[in-house]
């Protein structure tokens, strides 16, 4: 998911909505926004679908009135796709109303909400998030901040959130630092404004100039007087998401200081020396894996083309392709450039393979086109077990990489030759001399199993939220 706030600045939903449309490659099923009014009034807005087609007219951002607001885009990770799971949830409790905009998985949950449903609490979501608002609203602390801590240092899990009541937004991130969190400032820094994003990216597209990310285990919280940070965590090695370096994060953010794209570039450079095959021509899938490609190609000295083009326009909106054509091999995503193929020897690059249907799709779309060879290059390792800290990918039984070796793997996407980038590659990649198996720098879990948190609910009943 992708989170958002904006704090004392006007057109603050306005500001609002363009964040979240820069953030909406975290997560394209359901758009929100909570605003607070100078009158102390909040207002809400949360739709299905993506933020272009729910907050781009002025009626929708009129009724959002105020000069604080915060957002989030939603990509489900827990709960079914239904209207009261769009973030940012609200609810009035003692002292106020509240607004939580959460990115990440909790992993304990499931246990909080069942203890939190016997002694009365009335959820109304199916989300894991709604379990912040309960912990803070049945806290017995006497403010809001203490209340928080309070709530989580009983959750576990991936957050980074933003949560807003009358007289304070507050930015959190988990203890890990699993999901990221950045801060940024409005105009110059006597005019006490401003936000709190997933990802710089969001920062660009508002003009709010990077501070600096929030720390592992840090909240910040930006009142009246100002924003002060507090740790109620002792300091401890982090696991940053090494996925979000991979995929999640858009290229043109600065993650940690590492600008994403130039990372994606080293990745494949590595990937290149660890796996270089004689070819004719490198070509990316696109999207994801065209900064990969890049540094493939310049590593191995090799044509970078576009060899494959990607249609920008398929959306929820155009029809399935029904079983009678489908035998005209209509793809609806991607499309061959026939002559950067034809009668050449193709590396493919792509950043993951999940269940391997892209993959397997590209390889034949590329020798219909005519390859003489076709060579897939992974920039992640194996992806071999579920994350359950906040991306969304299939049970085990479904990744291909966790039931099959790299042989099988290629022999089943039909490639000539397959390989991903080994992990210590790509701590490399990311200015490591290699993986330090005792204290990792990043969370890499979907790759090597090493859960960094602990997965309570899936050691308990089965029911989960
Ligand atoms: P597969 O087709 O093997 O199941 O998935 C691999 C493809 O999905 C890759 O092209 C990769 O870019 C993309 N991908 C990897 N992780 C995610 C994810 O979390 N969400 C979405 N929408 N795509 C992903
Ligand atoms: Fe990221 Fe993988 Fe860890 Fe999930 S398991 S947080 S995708 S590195
Ligand atoms: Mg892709």
């Amino acid at each position: 998911c992708g989170v958002i706030g904006v704090w004392n600045a006007a057109d603050a939903a306005a500001l609002t909505a363009l964040g979240l449309h820069a953030l909406q490659h975290r997560g394209q099923e359901a758009a929100g926004i909570v605003a607070l009014s100078e009158k102390g009034v909040f207002n809400a807005h949360r739709a299905q679908g993506l933020v272009g087609d729910n907050f781009s007219s002025a009626k929708v951002i009129a009724a959002l009135p105020g000069r604080t607001a915060i957002g989030h885009n939603r990509y489900a990770t827990t709960g079914e796709t239904a209207l009261r799971n769009v973030q940012p949830l609200y609810a009035d409790f003692e002292f106020g109303g509240l607004a939580v905009a959460h990115n990440g998985n909790l992993t304990n949950a499931g246990v909080l909400k069942r203890a939190l449903v016997r002694r009365g609490c009335l959820f109304q979501s199916t989300t894991d998030s709604e379990v912040f608002v309960h912990l803070i609203a049945i806290s017995l602390y006497a403010n809001v901040v203490d209340r928080l801590i309070d709530a989580l240092k009983q959750v576990q899990g991936a957050y980074s959130l933003i949560a807003l009541h009358d007289g304070a937004m507050i930015g959190a991130r988990d203890p890990l630092g699993v999901r990221p969190l950045v801060l940024g400032r409005l105009g110059p820094a006597e005019a006490g404004s401003w936000v709190l994003a997933s990802e710089t990216c969001a920062l660009d597209i508002v003009g709010a100039d990077f501070v600096r990310d929030v720390e592992p285990g840090e909240i910040v919280v930006i009142d009246q007087s100002g924003l002060r940070s507090i740790r109620p965590f002792g300091r401890q090695q982090s696991r940053f998401c090494i996925f979000e370096y991979i995929y999640f994060a858009r290229p043109d953010s600065i993650v940690e200081g590492t600008p994403v794209y130039e990372t994606r570039k080293r990745i494949g450079a590595e990937l290149s020396r660890e796996s270089g095959v004689e070819a004719d021509v490198i070509v990316p899938v696109p999207d994801s894996g065209v900064p990969a490609a890049m540094g493939y190609a310049a590593e191995s000295g090799i044509p970078f083309e576009l060899g494959i083009i990607r249609n920008h326009y398929v959306g929820r909106t155009f029809i399935e392709p029904t079983d009678s054509i489908r035998h005209l091999g209509v793809k609806l995503k991607h499309s061959a450039n026939r002559p950067m193929i034809e009668g050449k020897r193709v590396v493919l690059v792509d950043d993951s393979i999940v269940r391997g249907t892209t993959s397997r799709k590209i390889v034949e779309m590329v020798r219909q086109a005519g390859a003489k060879e076709v060579h897939m290059r992974i920039s992640s390792p194996p992806t071999t077990n579920p994350c359950f800290y906040g991306i969304d990918t299939p049970e085990r039984a479904k990744l291909l990489a966790a039931n099959h070796d790299v042989e099988e793997m290629a022999r089943i996407i039909g490639a000539d030759s397959l390989a991903f980038i080994s992990l210590d590659g790509l701590y490399r990649a990311l200015g490591h001399a290699k993986r330090d198996g005792v204290s990792p720098a990043y969370c890499d879990a979907c790759f090597t199993g090493d859960y960094a948190i602990p997965l309570t609910d899936l050691a308990g009943p089965a029911e989960r939220t």
